[in-house]
């Protein structure tokens, strides 16, 4: 039986240069490196953005420690990180080909707003 599909918008796009594409690219790069409660204000940037699950696969890839990335806090990320010490590539799991469960199953912060 294969894995259950993530639907396309929480997908990565596999684009290498997602960074030129993010819905912050026109923003202070200070506002998503706040600290505390005003990550979670900060974070409400990456919502819609089409590159959201590359920038969060890259930050959590490469175990980002500052910031907001892919709409997760650093609080966040360290959470999923060691909630699913089984993920070895994040990348994968967003690309579809490492995914093992449901998006209603995942933590609220990597849902999409539709
Ligand atoms: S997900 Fe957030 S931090 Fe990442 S590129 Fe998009 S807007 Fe920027």
């Amino acid at each position: 039986m294969s894995a259950p599909k993530l639907p396309d918008r929480v997908r990565a796009t596999g684009d290498p240069e997602w960074a030129s594409r993010g819905a912050c690219r026109d923003v202070d790069p200070e506002t998503l490196f706040v600290v505390g409660a005003a990550q979670h204000k900060a974070k409400v940037i990456c919502l819609r953005c089409p590159v959201r699950f590359d920038c969060l696969a890259d930050a959590l890839d490469s175990r980002t420690e500052f910031g907001v990335w892919g709409g997760m806090t650093e609080r966040e990320r360290r959470t999923l990180l060691r909630r699913r010490p089984d993920i070895a590539s994040w990348r994968a799991f967003f690309a579809g080909s490492d995914q093992d469960e449901s998006l209603a199953s995942l933590p609220q912060p990597m849902r999409v707003v539709k």
